[in-house]
């Protein structure tokens, strides 16, 4: 792959650049990121809704979909700029949720005028906050197990079971979940997909406290939900396939890489400033080292990715190995900075700790890396069976 921007690519990325230079907000503070405790993210926050608001007159809230719907219609090389100059310039997305990723192509391609009226505009403007409502207390990777049960019932469906992990749930509007719809079918056919108002009377959303100590996912239980027949996405019982639409957005995870290398140089930064004068634990700075080769690859598998997608292929095993590299990388970063640290690695808040005692932290909350989106030994089971085509165990 040629890494060199065409001369195209490079007014974009300058368009983006400036753009961005411009009307970053100032307020946002980047080490503390969107996702909110309790009090959930800043939706509403005056400066927030500025910034959304410039995103969505440009489309780049949604910059894969088509602009009719609200989108940019950017190809993937284009989107892999944005992206990558955000995240060069730590500023915030413009949407909170999964709604924009992973609901807007499903009802964009499977929606109906009606749900594509309803839904798509609010999405973009910011107005309504959707979570996802997939995983069951049974069902995360074998995710065609889920049990959660959709009854007809006159103009109705009703809902009863129960979901979990189910992030950011108790600030959300709306949920898009799967439930079983025909319990007779093969477990993969007899699925649905709802949408499904988050003011319903008999849902319940419990917190789920993390080893953190933070609070960012929940449980989420159904007691006799009426939801509209009108609220299936596609047809009844195909919903796994529903579920399973994405738009050609780049699948790449630059934004990761970029992070890890801006994470990397604050840590070099630190150690430069700080560590210099006093005795560090044997083999540090080798692991820094070491943490720096690794982002290098990190980037250079994302640009496997996008390279592909460019070329019209579509990555599966390549985009599971710069997931399961990048997460597995960032477990590796958060413990490197612990050791770094040595004890006071283990502050958690303060101004006069070191990085205001963020790394602890942080190297708790990177466990769940691992985990969310799919597991490293799915990952790998994707990586042996599609990648090398070795047999299915
Ligand atoms: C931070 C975070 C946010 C999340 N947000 C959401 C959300 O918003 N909505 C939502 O629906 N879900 C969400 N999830 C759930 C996530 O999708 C599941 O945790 C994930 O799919 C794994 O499922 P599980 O937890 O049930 O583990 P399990 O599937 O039970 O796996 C347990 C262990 O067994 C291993 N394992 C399972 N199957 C195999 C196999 N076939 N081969 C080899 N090893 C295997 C796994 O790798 C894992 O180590 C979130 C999870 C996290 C951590």
């Amino acid at each position: 792959m040629d890494f060199q921007d065409t001369p195209e690519q490079a007014a974009w990325r300058g368009e983006v650049r400036a753009f961005i230079e411009r009307e970053r907000p100032r307020e946002y503070d980047p080490d503390k990121g969107m996702m909110g405790g309790e009090d959930g993210p800043p939706r509403d926050a005056p400066w927030y809704r500025r910034w959304q608001a410039q995103l969505t007159e440009r489309g780049w809230i949604a910059p894969a979909w088509p602009r009719e719907y609200g989108g940019a219609g950017l190809g993937v090389m284009e989107q892999f700029i944005l992206n990558e100059e955000f995240a060069e310039a730590r500023v915030p997305a413009g949407s909170i949720g999964n709604g924009v990723s992973m609901l807007g192509p499903t009802i964009i391609a499977h929606g109906t005028e009606a749900q594509q009226a309803e839904h798509l505009g609010r999405m973009l403007r910011g107005e309504v906050i959707w979570c996802q409502g997939y995983s069951e207390p049974g069902s995360g990777s074998d995710l065609a197990s889920l049990q959660t049960r959709a009854i007809r019932d006159g103009d109705d469906y009703v809902i009863n079971g129960q979901k979990i992990w189910t992030s950011g749930a108790h600030y959300s509007d709306w949920m898009f979940l799967l439930a079983r719809t025909d319990p007779d079918a093969p477990k993969h056919r007899g699925i649905s997909y709802f949408l499904l108002d988050m003011k319903t009377p008999g849902i319940t959303v419990r917190p789920l406290v993390n080893m953190g100590n933070l609070h960012n996912f929940n449980e989420v239980f159904f007691e006799d939900v009426r939801v509209p027949a009108g609220n299936v996405v596609g047809e009844v019982n195909r919903g796994w396939y529903v579920g399973a639409t994405t738009l050609d957005f780049e699948r790449s995870s630059i934004g990761s890489a970029v992070a890890h290398r801006q994470t990397l140089e604050r840590h070099f930064d630190y150690w430069r400033g700080h560590m210099a004068a006093v005795t560090h634990p044997a083999g540090v700075r080798e692991e820094l080292a070491e943490r720096w080769i690794e982002a290098s690859t990190a980037k250079m598998l994302s640009y496997r990715v996008i390279g592909m997608q460019a070329a019209g292929e579509i990555p599966n095993s390549e985009a599971s190995i710069a997931k399961m590299f990048s997460t597995e990388l960032s477990q590796r970063i958060a413990h490197t900075a612990i050791r770094m640290l040595g004890t006071a690695g283990q502050l958690n808040g303060g101004a006069t700790a070191p990085f205001e005692g963020r790394l602890g932290a942080g190297y708790v909350a990177s466990v769940s890396a691992t985990i969310a989106g799919g597991t490293s030994e799915i990952q790998r089971n994707i990586i042996a069976t599609r990648g090398l085509g070795l047999p299915r165990a």
